[in-house]
């Protein structure tokens, strides 16, 4: 889908920057509530195929209902999942839901773009600076179009968002520390299935694992959706971030124990085949790498002289380890906790705004803080195996906001 960036707005209430899972969802929340607020939503990526699987749990699914103050959004979602058939203590109603990242993003997309109005979503446009004179109304933000054209746009706003990740460009130029990288990257692919590799979705039917040394691989197929087959790899070689497409494929294989074939079985060669065929057949546009990273929240969002007309939501706020798949969920809660706060503090004036970015950030710590608590102490625990939930945890995740 083409989105028109000759035209982009030079004025706006709220400028999202991202437009992933967290940007997406605040828009349909705020353009939900606020018909009247102008909303622009910049992201630096086209919205290819990207990414593999996300569970969206049950905190996930009552953030979307809220955000969309119905039952569709939530429906179309579900619809396109499968639940999670995970250990006994999470087998209670509802279920968490595993769904395509990509058709999760797409389902967000479309939706807030059914909303329109006054909400404009912008792809291929990077932020480069964010200026605030220190009486002025307006946080001045600019971007840069990030094909060949590489034009520049300013936009003003009262407020920005950042929802730009774990390498959050809103968090850096607000002069707060970067989170904490670990030793692991992760990697994400889609492969969509056509005549020439219609076999090899067959063969995965379900999910299959390789682990090799200090990589593992995971096939993932969803049942409702024959078309596509999604990988996610975990490695703690941490140079596989730069390589692209077949220096990565290959590299990837390396670590897979592929070329080392000779003393294995044949079962397992034909294992190694399938993973190798799954990778090779992945479109470099369709693949996400990343290296997991951790933000420090002992002092919540960050104590920040400057912007202090600027917030930061999901991974750009508080990256946490992946160990309980909460990522996206705590991105969906922040974005119900931020709508709520637009409805008490309804005028933008700056101080107003002020107000807004504390009251959103001192309601969402604790229960941020509670995460990253749980993560650490897990993080404790000895690697390779699943840690059951406490029941405690089970109705905290049931509870959501
Ligand atoms: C392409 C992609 C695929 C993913 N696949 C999975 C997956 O399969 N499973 C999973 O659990 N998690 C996945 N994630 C991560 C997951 O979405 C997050 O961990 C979580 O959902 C919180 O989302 P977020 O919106 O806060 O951050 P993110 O999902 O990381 O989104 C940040 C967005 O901001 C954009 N951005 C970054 N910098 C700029 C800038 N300077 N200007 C404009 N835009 C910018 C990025 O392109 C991205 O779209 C993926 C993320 C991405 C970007």
């Amino acid at each position: 889908e083409e989105h028109n960036k000759q035209h982009a707005v030079s004025e706006c209430d709220v400028c999202i920057v991202g437009g992933s899972i967290a940007g997406l969802a605040l828009s349909i929340g705020l353009r939900t509530r606020f018909p009247d607020l102008h909303i622009a939503l910049f992201e630096r990526r086209q919205f290819t195929k990207a990414g593999a699987v996300l569970g969206v749990a049950p905190n996930g699914q009552k953030a979307i209902r809220e955000l969309s103050e119905e039952s569709t959004l939530l429906s179309s979602i579900l619809n396109e999942g499968q639940e999670v058939k995970g250990p006994p203590e999470l087998n209670c109603r509802p279920m968490t839901v595993l769904v395509f990242w990509y058709q999760l993003r797409d389902i967000l997309l479309e939706y807030a773009q059914h909303l329109g109005g006054n909400l404009s979503v912008y792809t291929q446009m990077e932020l480069q600076d964010m200026t605030e004179a220190q009486d002025a109304e307006t946080v001045t933000v600019s971007f840069q179009d990030t094909t060949a054209q590489k034009q520049r746009t300013t936009v003003s706003a009262k407020l920005v968002v950042g929802a730009d990740g774990i390498n959050s460009t809103v968090r850096r130029l607000m002069r707060l520390p970067p989170a904490v990288v670990s030793d692991t990257t992760s990697i994400r692919g889609t492969v969509v299935i056509d005549h020439n590799n219609k076999s090899l979705r067959q063969k995965i039917d379900g999910s299959l694992i390789f682990s090799h040394q200090d990589t593992t691989l995971y096939l993932i197929t969803i049942e409702k959706n024959q078309n596509v087959i999604s990988w996610a790899l975990s490695s703690k070689t941490t140079n596989l971030i730069d390589d692209e497409g077949v220096d990565a494929t290959e590299k990837i294989l390396m670590l897979l124990g592929y070329h080392e074939r000779d003393d294995k079985s044949v079962e397992e060669k034909e294992k190694l085949e399938l993973a190798a065929a799954v990778l090779r057949a992945t479109d470099p546009e369709n693949v996400v790498r990343a290296q997991n990273a951790v933000m420090d929240m002992s002092t919540g969002w960050g104590h920040r002289p400057h912007h202090p007309c600027a917030t930061l939501v999901g991974d750009a706020a508080h990256a946490c380890r992946p160990t309980d798949g909460q990522g996206g969920n705590m991105a969906l809660e922040d974005c119900v906790v931020l709508c709520r706060a637009f409805t008490k503090h309804r005028n933008l004036s700056r101080n107003n705004v002020k107000e807004l970015i504390q009251d959103f950030e001192q309601t969402r710590l604790p229960r941020v803080q509670r995460l990253h608590k749980d993560q650490s102490d897990r993080a404790q625990l000895p690697p390779g195996k699943w840690v059951s939930w406490t029941s405690e945890f089970v109705d905290w995740v049931h509870q959501g906001v």
